[in-house]
């Protein structure tokens, strides 16, 4: 039996711990009080604990904590940031955890503080038994903005479990793959001049047209190429999302900004897209005789996809009655299966209440959260 009383106590204590991460410094917060309790909680559990500050910042870290040793294992991860939050549209206090109609209200409460006070009343029964083979959680710094947590230890670690569960909410479905995303801009430098005299210039937004005429031909060729049945978008995207270029109607437009994504399907590479990319736009350049520059706007997340017929994958449809299937959000699974552990996603609570006011995880998908993560631990550490 899952202690609720138990769980609220301690998602109530994580969830008062502001931990927002965002690209704007002016929000951007350290997620060391969340990582410091999770610690605690698990070195008095027996775990051995670790508390890495991300490279080059010194307000953020990862949590690995292990109990037991040897080879092969399970790994339990989750991120401890948040996204921020629009404090008038709450109807209570985001940092106040609540209960109300069998649900807990909070900022992070289902993406994802909740998930840890599952993982503590899963690994309750286990302590006193020797493992044999090591369970190990790990609780991340911003997933939410650059995922530098995540690939920090993709960089630095090599202990490697068989699996690996991300308790990002999926309902508890397993998740078994998502998309990639590359956030690019394409700058297009011409020259400026009187508009009255074409000769004086070299038009930035003319140039832009050509360029914009080529990526949704790149971007045809590619749904052409590359297709999979199992996302609900069975295609990858390629999205012009803003454009900016020159400053008065008079004069020829100097430069001119353009910044779109792409999502990219698993078996697509997205360094080898960037590359294809930067080929197109070479001879472009060359024949409009202007500067065109590509640049990423943030690190890359790569597709992610865990075989249909794995062990976990198998093992995760069978403890929870739900087939596999995609997301269309991005996770640290890529980033965990780079480690060479087989991953899924599969987590309580749902993806729509996620980053949004009123956020909430129902109470009654709890005690069977629990219930799985001891079947998972059981299969791969006992
Ligand atoms: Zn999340």
């Amino acid at each position: 039996m899952t202690d609720l009383k138990q769980y609220r106590q301690a998602l109530g204590q994580l969830v008062a711990l502001p931990s927002v991460s965002c690209a704007s410094p002016r929000l951007d917060m350290s997620n060391r009080q969340v990582v410091d309790l999770l610690a605690n909680w698990f070195a008095d559990l027996g775990f051995k604990t670790q508390v890495e500050a991300l490279p080059g910042q010194p307000n953020k870290a990862n949590l690995i904590a292990t109990l037991g040793s040897g080879e092969g294992g399970l790994v339990l991860a989750g991120h401890t940031d948040t996204v921020p939050f629009d404090e008038h549209s709450w109807d209570q206090d985001p940092f106040k955890l609540t209960e109300k109609h069998d649900r807990l209200y909070g900022l992070g409460a289902t993406d994802m503080k909740g998930f840890f006070p599952v993982i503590l009343a899963a690994v309750k029964d286990f302590r006193h038994k020797p493992l044999k083979a090591p369970l190990t959680i790990i609780a991340t710094a911003d997933e939410e903005t650059s995922m530098a947590g995540a690939r920090a230890l993709a960089k630095q670690h090599h202990h490697q479990a068989r699996a690996a569960i991300i308790g990002e909410p999926t309902g508890l479905k397993p998740i078994r793959m998502h998309k990639g995303i590359m956030m690019e801009a394409v700058h297009v430098r011409g020259h400026s001049g009187h508009s009255s005299d074409p000769a004086l210039g070299n038009n930035a937004l003319e140039a832009m047209n050509i360029v914009m005429a080529d990526l949704l031909s790149f971007r045809h060729e590619l749904q052409s190429k590359y297709q999979h049945a199992g996302f609900a978008v069975t295609v990858p995207t390629l999205n012009l999302g803003c454009i900016h270029g020159g400053d008065n109607p008079n004069r020829i437009c100097g430069d001119c900004e353009l910044q779109f994504d792409l999502r990219s399907l698993p078996g697509m590479d997205n360094q080898q897209l960037h590359a294809e990319l930067d080929h197109r736009l070479a001879p472009l350049a060359q024949r409009l005789n202007v500067d065109i520059t590509l640049r990423s706007l943030f690190d890359d997340v790569p597709a992610f996809e865990q075989a249909a017929d794995s062990q976990l994958v198998l093992q995760c449809e069978a403890l929870t009655g739900n087939a596999a299937v995609s997301a269309a959000f991005a996770t640290e699974a890529p980033f965990l299966q780079q480690l060479g552990m087989e991953t899924v996603v599969l987590g309580p609570g749902s993806i729509d209440q996620a980053h949004q006011p009123n956020e909430f995880i129902p109470l009654d998908q709890i005690a069977p959260a629990v219930t799985v993560l001891q079947q998972l631990i059981r299969h791969y550490c006992c």
